[in-house]
């Protein structure tokens, strides 16, 4: 295996710290007296030289002892002299020897070394240990730094294994001792063998270093964020005067706890919750989402309460005290309230105040908190189409917040205000869940003693909650909705009713607002009529009320200008303040007219009237409507067309005019869309009227739907019809007989002023509204 040579004589230098490998080039600093006598003894014979290693670095004046008896022959190459009396050498490695004798101690060392030569030798286990040492190397190179990988690439390339070993471990960061156990290992095996074993031992403790390291990288990596972090805000306090330490932060919400008066289940979970915060970093991300959590829950009145004190007498005051009129709706609210107050539960239906905007609902409900002494909060459903508007979004959502039920709670400060949902009617509901059921799980109160919001997680208790709802138009109320509702209805206001809620509300309210009283500023009745008038087109009073606004501010403008404590306003100068009127109402024809008939319509504002034309001309019976006419209201003129050639002959109208004239049916001011079959009587009666020449009253308005044999049948919104009337100085309405009953809700000042005509037929109709056959009939 090894060819054990003869032994030679070479001068011998111990180093420290340093082996050299056969085959290695490498050059090292030498200083110690003995070791130049020995480079300077071997430089002027063959320049071979035997390295070997001290054990103790720390030995100056080693003997044969201290140093390893395996070694390495080397040629030397090069020698430099560096300032003072070192030398550099680069020698290469030749050979392992092993010292037989030391022969020379002084003045240098020398020794008879026996040089061992690697004999090539390949068996199977030779080659089983090069594949594992070379496995096992290319794991080391991969975990070790400090190891090119370059070095693969280099040991490729080697075909001896005994030289293999060297090399590699050459290349190895290795302690003396193990490196020396390589250059003892004389056989190849042997060399391989513990070669391998080093590597394994070695990757072992690179892999334990590295995982020691990765812990201790990450944690050093969080700390220093933190730490970062912390230093950040604790200057941040600084510079805000405030003493910062998150123990305080704990303490405090502790404390709160403590004096909060809540479920016992609600009180677990936020205590579950400040543990959670405790224990996070402060300055973490999770920390601020359960802070806000904590603090939402915390501020929630969950026994909190106000204590009603109803008192029906009482209440009948404060309506009166805040609203003019609706003499209906507070009787129906007080009845509510009596027995609420007698069942002592807020169980049963749910207020429902419906009509147009403006009439004062939402004052209504305010009202109804006052008196119960509640507190009061408003959610408006208008376009709300998401169910987590209501019950609020999970808290893994970014950015959750309670829904908005919760939130008006919070508002109040109380678990008991009256909750007015305002628009219930404009409810929405599409892909993202339904609003409408969410909504009906508050209302009922079955349900809502354990109201679940999606963000709070813990139930709230809503029963005891006095929920009101408004309302436009019942038709797009969800039905189940509606069926727990008790509907109230609120209409619109006569022109005297619209005056007197200004003289005494809006008037005095907009002063006060505007800083005036009402000796700065006075608007007489027929001031105040005008504004509602040419002014404001509307069924309830808030158009009228911002014109108010208006005025009052003009003038306040006015007297800081012209430092005059007394501004006049009259409907003469009216126009100064608040520009041109804006609508003028129709005045009544000055003469009773052919073909031209007034009819009554029911819009979004209010009652309209609007005047039917009719004209016929030469053609061949087609029928042309125009004015921006629903559906509807074609069919009905049709109807009417077909009832008008029934009754031809009767009114001298030419029998076959359907097949020598057009009919053009013309509804003028169109900028409201009119609708619906309450205008088929007008329509008929100006027919006949045009076809007939016969002419309508210039007093008369009317409103019914026709039927093909001429039966008169009932419509809606009477009242608001006869308030458009009235405004336009109509003194006889003709109407469905079986609106008879309608006729209770028309404001006296109204019934004073119009004369009501029922009509059952056509004939009750023409016989009142045409001019000359009323005379006819008389005479026959
Ligand atoms: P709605 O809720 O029906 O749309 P609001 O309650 O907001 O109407 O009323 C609009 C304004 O008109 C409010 O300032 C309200 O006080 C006033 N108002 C309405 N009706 C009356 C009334 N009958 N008496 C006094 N003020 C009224």
């Amino acid at each position: 295996m090894v060819d054990s040579e003869k032994n030679i004589t070479m001068p011998l230098i111990p180093l420290r710290g340093l082996l050299v490998f056969p085959n290695m080039v490498l050059h090292f600093d030498v200083g110690r007296d003995k070791s130049i006598k020995a480079l300077e003894d071997a430089m002027v014979n063959d320049q071979l030289i035997f390295l070997t290693t001290q054990h103790d670095i720390n030995v100056d004046t080693p003997t044969i002892d201290d140093f390893y008896r395996v070694g390495t022959t080397c040629k030397i190459k090069q020698m430099l002299k560096l300032p003072g009396d070192a030398i550099r050498v680069l020698v290469e490695g030749i050979e392992r020897a092993e010292i037989v004798e030391l022969v020379q101690e002084t003045p240098f060392f020398k020794a008879d070394i026996r040089v061992y030569k690697d004999i090539s030798l390949k068996d199977k286990e030779v080659e089983a240990l090069i594949r594992t040492v070379l496995s096992s190397f290319e794991k080391y190179i991969s975990i070790s730094a400090k190891t090119s990988p370059d070095v693969l690439i280099s040991i490729s390339s080697i075909e001896e294994p005994g030289r293999l070993a060297d090399v590699i471990a050459s290349n190895m960061t290795l302690k003396i001792e193990q490196k020396q156990q390589i250059i003892e290992a004389i056989s190849i095996k042997a060399r391989l063998e513990a070669l391998y074993s080093i590597l394994v031992s070695e990757i072992e403790i690179l892999e334990v270093e590295k995982n020691i390291n990765e812990k201790v990288r990450s944690q050093i990596n969080k700390m220093q964020k933190e730490y970062y972090l912390r230093e950040q805000m604790k200057i941040i306090k600084e510079e805000l005067g405030e003493e910062y330490n998150p123990d305080d932060e704990i303490i405090e919400l502790k404390e709160k706890l403590r004096k909060l008066k809540a479920p016992k289940k609600v009180k677990e979970k936020i205590n579950k919750e400040i543990e959670r915060l405790a224990r996070l970093s402060p300055a973490s991300a999770e920390s601020g989402v359960i802070r806000t959590y904590i603090s939402s829950i915390l501020e929630l009145p969950w026994n909190k309460q106000t204590k009603d004190t109803l008192d029906i007498t009482k209440a009948r005051e404060i309506l009166n005290q805040d609203h003019y009129g609706l003499k209906e709706v507070k009787e129906r609210v007080l009845e509510y309230l009596a027995i609420r107050e007698l069942t002592k539960s807020m169980k049963g239906p749910i207020i429902c105040l419906v009509g147009p905007p403006g009439v004062g609902k939402t004052s209504v409900a305010k009202s109804i908190a006052r008196s119960l002494n509640r507190k009061f909060v408003r959610m408006s459903l208008g376009g709300v189409r998401d169910e987590a508007e209501i019950r609020g979004h999970r808290r893994t959502y970014i950015g959750a917040l309670p829904g908005r039920i919760i939130n008006g709670i919070k508002e109040a400060g109380t678990k008991n205000p009256v909750f007015l949902f305002d628009e219930i009617d404009k409810l929405a509901s599409d892909f993202r869940g339904d609003p409408a059921s969410a909504l009906l799980e508050v209302l009922d109160p079955e349900q809502n003693k354990s109201f679940k919001d999606h963000y709070l997680e813990v139930e709230f208790d809503l029963s005891k909650v006095m929920f009101i709802t408004t309302a436009n138009s019942l038709s797009t109320i969800p039905r189940p909705l509606l069926d727990r509702m008790e509907v109230i209805n609120v209409s619109g206001y006569t022109e005297f009713e619209k005056v007197n809620i200004a003289r005494k509300y809006l008037l005095p309210k907009q002063l006060k607002e505007h800083g005036l009283t009402d000796k700065n500023l006075k608007l007489s009745d027929p001031t105040l009529s005008k504004i509602v008038t040419e002014y404001t087109r509307e069924s309830g009073v808030r158009e009228l009320e911002r014109q108010i606004a208006t005025v009052c501010r003009k003038t306040a403008a006015e007297i800081v200008e012209t430092k005059k404590d007394k501004i006049l306003v009259n409907s003469k100068n009216l126009n100064k303040s608040l520009g041109v009127s804006k609508y003028s109402y129709d005045k009544k024809n000055s003469k009773n007219q052919i073909g031209m008939v007034t009819g009554l319509a029911w819009t979004a504002v209010g009652g309209v009237t609007l005047y039917i034309e009719v004209s016929p001309m030469k053609g061949n019976g087609k029928l042309v409507l125009t004015g921006q006419l629903g559906d509807v209201m074609k069919e009905s003129a049709r109807t009417g067309l077909t009832y008008v050639r029934t009754v031809a002959k009767k009114y001298g109208i030419e029998e076959n005019f359907h097949e020598s004239k057009d009919i053009h049916i013309h509804i003028p001011e169109g900028a409201i869309p009119k609708d619906g079959p309450s205008a088929g009587i007008s329509m008929a009666t100006a027919v006949i009227s045009a076809l007939s020449g016969i002419a309508v009253s210039k007093d008369v308005a009317m409103t019914g739907e026709i039927t093909l044999r001429g039966r008169v049948l009932p419509i809606g919104g009477l009242k608001e019809k006869s308030l458009a009337a009235k405004r336009m100085g109509i003194k006889t309405i003709i109407f469905p007989f079986d609106n008879l009953k309608d006729l209770e809700d028309i404001p006296d000042e109204v019934k004073d002023a119009i004369k009501f005509i029922p009509a059952k037929t056509m004939d009750d109709v023409l016989k009142h509204a045409l001019v000359k056959v009323d005379k006819n009939e008389n005479r026959k």
